[in-house]
């Protein structure tokens, strides 16, 4: 089992801190531009329950793109592959995650995927429930499912930042509503959206929803199966493909870890069979991903030979 040191992980932070300085906090959400660039933390995993962690671990961040990974998951479940595929397709795009320009020339307005902003919003439409509240609350059960941690909310303060700001997003609503892929009113929907990206939680939580994929579905903790081997997988594919936006590619190259990113700095990565990560660096490349998590999923990747390919 690779790195078995709480040591061994602070020093290769203190190597990919460094990199902090090379990028820049999200600030298109204001709420998440007072976050402090120079942060990175970690926290690895394991199927026996042990953990390894470095920096600063209890620092809560909201899952912001990481929840497109799990409201997938959840939809998945409620309605089954065909009718998610039917309204969202599986094909990596290669634009960054809130363009709109795909929208138009693939017939009729299907987002070519559930990790861009489109896709997304088209997940996050068909989770099921009565209305916004109980939609919300079934995904926020599954997320502390997932994570083991009951306490695990949404910030107030972020979903409503973003709420109020989130003009690209209303556009692609708009988009996919005159060509009938959404049904619901735009701004309950960018209510649900806004509220399901401001879920917050740690590094260590981060890690635990990590392994749940990494173990094909199973929750090691409890020996309970919190999603079906398929949806796991479907997932995880995802997490490869599209997970890292329009980086997927050479992060697929350099790291070959099924991983998902956030403009918060948060990435949950998902090592099959192995471990959990969860990683926060809010400081961002110019695609969105962390740029010294990045950094330190690939000191972590080359030492212990995690890649899966
Ligand atoms: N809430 C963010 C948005 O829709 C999520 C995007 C992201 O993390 N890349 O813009």
């Amino acid at each position: 089992m690779p790195c078995q040191s709480d040591i061994e992980l602070k020093k290769l932070v203190e190597e990919a801190k460094k990199f902090t300085q090379y990028g820049k906090v999200a600030d298109y959400i204001p709420e998440l531009g007072k976050a402090n660039p120079n942060d990175l933390s970690i926290a690895i995993n394991y199927p026996d329950g042990r953990c390894f962690s470095a920096g600063d671990i209890e620092k809560k961040i909201s899952l912001q793109s990481i929840s497109k990974v799990i409201s997938l998951a959840l939809v998945l479940m409620d309605r089954g592959k065909d009718y998610v595929f039917e309204r969202v397709g599986m094909e990596p795009t290669g634009d960054p995650f809130n363009s709109i320009a795909k929208l138009e020339t693939t017939a009729p307005a299907k987002p070519l995927n559930p990790m861009i902003n489109a896709g997304a919003l088209v997940v996050t439409h068909m989770i099921q429930g009565e209305n916004v509240e109980e939609r919300f609350k079934r995904l926020l059960k599954f997320i502390q499912d997932l994570s083991g941690d009951t306490t695990v909310a949404y910030s107030e303060n972020v979903a409503r930042s973003e709420f109020e700001t989130a003009f690209l997003n209303r556009a692609l609503c708009y988009f996919l509503k005159q060509h009938g892929i959404i049904k619901e009113d735009v701004e309950q929907l960018l209510d649900l959206y806004t509220k399901q990206c401001a879920i917050e939680m740690n590094c260590l939580d981060l890690a635990r929803m990590g392994i749940v994929f990494a173990m094909d579905g199973v929750d090691p903790q409890s020996g309970k199966q919190i999603m079906p081997v398929d949806v796991a997988r479907i997932c995880k594919t995802f997490m490869v493909t599209c997970g890292m936006y329009n980086a997927s590619g050479e992060f697929a190259i350099k790291i070959g870890i099924p991983a998902k990113s956030g403009v918060s700095g948060g990435i949950m990565g998902a090592v099959p069979g192995k471990f959990g990560i969860g990683i926060f660096g809010p400081a961002l490349d110019e695609k969105g991903n962390s740029i010294a998590g990045i950094k330190l999923l690939e000191f972590l990747s080359k030492k212990y030979q995690l890649s899966m390919f």
